[in-house]
């Protein structure tokens, strides 16, 4: 597994024309060592692997990343000065020759600085190109998107099963959280939204106090995690009984969300996805009400690459995984989001995530 990502790594080095690269974000150097921990860094070159650590971590990195040649470095402010120098010191000839990609998405202002003063050679920003190697997924992470995606399922469907009314927002989003544990997952995937009543016209609102009352939508927002990997549900259920307008917006943001499942197939560009999702709203006259992407890309970090969005970039390819998820927020009133984690595949969308999306009405 680390062999071929190494690989990958390797393969973008030589088209960049670079010695070597310095993976600096923690989701990386777990993607492309194994080693899970934090405060460690990476440099890779065409022959070497090196992994850069303090005193906390040298066990297990012995476990998690064997192959890497492990640089001891004090705790603090050595880490990318010894690594740099562990590297320079063997590749030999003069640092200044020498030409090293980092990832300038993640790097902050104060530690480039001290990558400057640490390593004379020509430095080179390559964005979010090393993130871009995880973008598709192999089939390891696949399996453990479906099982992260199977414990959101099963935990929404115990929590609806108790029913909503009467209960805090808080209170629900507990007995999630509770729920997504007693299914084996390893945290949940990010905090529980749920947004009740006017509440639910906040796409991201914080679960509060207020007590679910009869005739509510409810807007719920969960996901587990698991070995790493993240799931990304949203349902939106009725509490006892919905009015007409509110099974009105409901059948539209459903018809944007399967528009948009359809669409998310191998080839597809990210704009023609959520076009595909936006244009049902539009066309219902709601467009002004939807004011955030259609999806994002869902694996080892909850919010990743691709974006599905008016102005995103790039082509979907099978094996990517994104959320689709359009919603209507009338604000004051209430507010609808359908949201599925969706592998890409050749023919469209697939759902990772498969708890029913007719209107359900809870007690
Ligand atoms: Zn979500
Ligand atoms: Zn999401």
């Amino acid at each position: 597994m680390t062999e071929a990502r190494l690989a990958a790594l390797r393969g973008l080095l030589a088209e960049a024309r670079l010695d070597a690269v310095l993976v600096s974000e923690p989701v990386d150097v777990r993607y492309l060592s194994g080693f899970r921990g934090e405060d460690t860094i990476l440099i890779v070159s065409a022959d070497r692997a090196l992994i850069a650590s303090d005193p906390r971590f040298w066990a297990q990195i012995t476990l998690e990343a064997p192959d890497f040649e492990l640089v001891r470095v004090e705790q603090g402010a050595t880490l990318f000065a010894d690594a740099l120098a562990a590297w320079t010191a063997v590749d030999g000839g003069p640092p200044e020759r020498l030409s090293l990609g980092f990832q300038g998405d993640g790097l902050s202002y104060t530690t480039h600085r001290l990558v400057r003063r640490h390593f004379k050679g020509r430095l080179r920003d390559l964005g979010a190109r090393v993130a871009a190697l995880r973008l598709v997924k192999d089939a390891g992470e696949i399996e453990r998107l479906r099982a992260a995606s199977a414990m959101a399922d099963a935990a929404l469907r115990r929590v609806l099963d108790r029913g909503l009314a009467g209960r805090t927002e808080t209170e629900v989003a507990w007995a999630i959280q509770s729920a997504v544990h007693d299914q084996g997952a390893e945290d949940v995937a990010f905090p529980t939204i749920v947004a009740g009543g006017p509440n639910g016209a906040l796409p991201h609102a914080i679960p509060g106090e207020r007590v679910i009352a009869s005739g509510d939508l409810v807007v719920i927002d969960m996901g587990a995690r698991h070995e790493g990997y993240h799931s990304d549900i949203t349902r939106t259920v009725a509490v006892r009984h919905a009015g007409d307008e509110q099974r009105r917006v409901y059948d539209v943001v459903l018809r944007a969300q399967l528009a948009g499942l359809a669409a998310a197939g191998g080839g597809v560009s990210c704009v023609a996805a959520d076009a595909a999702a936006r244009r049902m709203i539009d066309e219902a006259g709601y467009g002004p009400l939807f004011g955030h992407g259609t999806g994002h890309g869902v694996g080892l970090e909850i919010h990743e690459q691709p974006r599905l969005a008016r102005d995103a970039r790039g082509r979907l390819e099978p094996g990517m995984t994104v959320t689709v998820e359009p919603g209507v927020y009338l604000e004051g009133r209430f507010g609808v989001r359908i949201e599925d984690t969706v592998l890409v595949t050749p023919a469209g969308g697939e759902p990772l995530t498969g708890f029913p999306k007719e209107l359900l009405v809870v007690d």
